[in-house]
């Protein structure tokens, strides 16, 4: 279902947000105070407008209100980031999602109503250093402090043996939620499916599980 999106600031960040829901059907309004970042977005966008994302005027003039998601997208200067997810909420933005530097600026910013505060260096780190402590996760999201979903290579341990056979989420606390194999996805695994070698299981669970059935399961 197409939906209208806001994106504020157009560095690496923002403009990749703002071309790739784009890509993905939706109506994305850009938005930035330098003209050349604009002038960049302009095939990528619905809209893109130049504004000073700190002056509320603007921002009622550009029609805000009548978007449902917003990503304010300026790390760097706090000050501006801060104030223009204030003014967002104050317009009535039901969602505003907000790219935060640091700790102190996710904390300020959760204060003035951010619905979700993104820090994508961290965020990315972690995902990275998933990949490379082990050569059997492909991908990993975390769903709160201790629940996660990854990705994981199937060795011959596992080969042509069923779930039931396997009885992954007795053995480890793990529920296989889909198995990937080429760019087939069966996303909802019966118990008498069976794995094969390089088939990809996406699995989720308690972390600790998790790491248990990675190391010892597959
Ligand atoms: P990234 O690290 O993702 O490249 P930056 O913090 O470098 O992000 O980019 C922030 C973007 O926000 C820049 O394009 C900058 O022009 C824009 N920006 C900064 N201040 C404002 C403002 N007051 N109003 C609108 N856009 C702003």
């Amino acid at each position: 279902m197409k939906k209208q999106f806001i994106v504020i600031g157009l560095g690496r960040f923002g403009s990749s947000i703002c071309k790739e829901l784009f890509k993905l059907g939706h109506e994305v309004m850009a938005i930035d105070s330098s003209p050349e970042r604009v002038d960049l977005m302009r095939k990528f966008s619905s809209h893109a407008a130049v504004a000073n994302a700190t002056d509320e005027a603007s921002l009622r003039e550009l029609g805000v209100r009548n978007f449902e998601h917003a990503v304010v997208a300026i790390g760097e200067n706090m000050q501006t980031s801060v104030l223009c997810t204030l003014m967002l909420k104050e317009i009535g933005v039901p969602l505003v999602w907000v790219k935060a530097k640091d700790l102190q600026h996710q904390m300020i910013l959760e204060k003035v109503g951010a619905d979700r505060v993104i820090q994508p260096e961290n965020e990315m780190g972690i995902r990275i250093a998933h990949h490379m402590d082990s050569d059997k996760v492909v991908d990993y999201i975390d769903l709160s402090e201790d629940y996660s979903i990854v990705e994981l290579v199937a060795s011959e341990k596992l080969m042509d043996q069923s779930l039931l056979e396997l009885d992954i989420r007795a053995k480890y606390q793990c529920t296989i939620l889909a198995i990937k194999r080429g760019d087939e996805v069966n996303v909802a695994p019966m118990p008498d499916d069976q794995v094969k070698l390089d088939d990809v299981l996406v699995a989720m669970g308690h972390r600790n599980d998790l790491k248990r059935f990675e190391e010892k399961g597959i």
